[in-house]
């Protein structure tokens, strides 16, 4: 998929609103349109790239990022003492929907372990 085909591609350039919790210069963090918990939000980098194992070959740095802005955004929403979960969905059969890398990060309510 090219760039300028990617929804969250779009929601970086503003084209496709969103509600945005944090912005650096290289990531953008903001909730989910179908949360799957009371606090559900998405972390992803401002370049493409499709998903975290292509990310972590391109720029392990800017993957770091990534993860360091998923709990920041943990800190800001109040979850980051109670506990919350990180996830990477990498790939079609992990549920992976949308190829523009991103962490989800949930929290605010008891999370299931194995995950479904
Ligand atoms: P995946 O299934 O790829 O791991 O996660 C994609 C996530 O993007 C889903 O949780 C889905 O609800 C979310 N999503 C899909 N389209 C939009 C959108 O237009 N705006 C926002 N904020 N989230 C979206």
């Amino acid at each position: 998929m090219s760039t300028s085909d990617c929804l969250f591609c779009k929601i970086v350039s503003g084209e496709i609103p969103a509600e945005v919790v944090r912005e650096t210069d290289t990531t953008v963090a903001f909730r989910d349109i179908n949360p799957q918990a009371p606090t559900h939000v998405l972390v992803i980098p401002r370049e493409h790239h499709p998903t975290a194992a292509a990310l972590a070959s391109a720029d392990a740095g800017l993957l770091a990022a990534v993860l360091g802005e998923a709990h920041r955004v943990a800190v800001d929403e109040g979850v980051a003492d109670t506990g919350y979960r990180v996830v990477f969905n990498t790939g079609a059969q992990a549920g992976q929907t949308v190829f523009h890398v991103h962490a989800h990060v949930l929290g605010g309510r008891g999370l299931n372990w194995p995950p479904g």
